[in-house]
């Protein structure tokens, strides 16, 4: 085991892969709407889907609709919003972790930062929002004050600081509830959970996949790039499976 990673023959046999996207599936834009995955990217990732007999899932900051275009036309178990939004498997429907919704004050509050930041990039989630400040880190500071006065109002909500971006999301939801949640079900059940991050909200996924006995592999600790990991990725999906001979 390299770093702590699983031999691929081991997680195609047992594991179940729980992935986050920017910035470990594929590499962080300048904008987030900026990101493109490559189509060998898609073709790896319908063959790893397929080889772990459904258990594998993206679980994202991004919300799900964005996630699902980003992939288009591959649709995969994930989780969405850090957990808030749950498909558990393709074709299945889209579970909500509690009934939250965007407060419209947060919304324009949101919006009246951005506009005061030139440069910054506002994404309107179905129950948060997030300021990315990518093109702009001069502005951190001032950003950082501005969604802290904003986050005070909203005792439901928490701030959370990611690689160049300022979160507000609800409280109590993260990518720890997500891959239990995950975890607790077909297809993922009875699998070794085997989360890969690389960010701040990561580090509850980790813990959590560990906790259940799997693995928590950050990226700077492991495979570095998304292009490393997306070689480990390939090796699992052409194992062959023993059990079909
Ligand atoms: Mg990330």
């Amino acid at each position: 085991m390299l770093n702590g990673i699983p031999p691929p023959a081991s997680v195609a046999a047992q594991g179940a892969l729980l992935l986050d996207f920017d910035g470990t599936l594929v590499p962080i834009a300048g904008r987030p709407d900026a990101v493109e995955v490559p189509g060998e990217t898609i073709a790896l990732l319908r063959q790893l889907h397929r080889r772990l007999g459904g258990a594998l899932a993206i679980v994202t900051g991004r919300d799900l609709a964005t996630l699902d275009r980003l992939l288009a036309p591959l649709v995969l178990p994930a989780a969405g919003e850090h957990g808030l939004a749950l498909r558990r498997r393709v074709g299945g429907g889209v579970e909500l972790a509690a009934p939250h919704v965007l407060p419209e004050v947060l919304c324009a509050a949101g919006q009246a930062i951005a506009t005061a930041h030139p440069g910054t990039v506002l994404e309107l989630k179905r129950a948060g929002i997030a300021l990315h400040y990518r093109a702009v880190p001069g502005a951190a500071v001032s950003l950082l004050a501005a969604m802290c006065a904003l986050v005070a109002g909203h005792p439901g909500h928490e701030l959370l600081p990611g690689h160049m971006l300022l979160e507000i999301r609800p409280r109590g939801i993260d990518k720890g509830g997500a891959v239990r949640a995950l975890m607790g079900a077909a297809p993922f059940a009875g699998r070794t959970p085997i989360f890969i991050g690389d960010d701040i909200t990561d580090e509850d996924g980790i813990a959590a996949s560990r906790a259940l006995g799997g693995f928590g592999l950050r990226m700077a600790e492991t495979f570095r790039t998304p292009d490393r990991l997306s070689d480990w990725l390939a090796r699992i999906a052409v194992v062959q499976d023993d059990s079909a001979a």
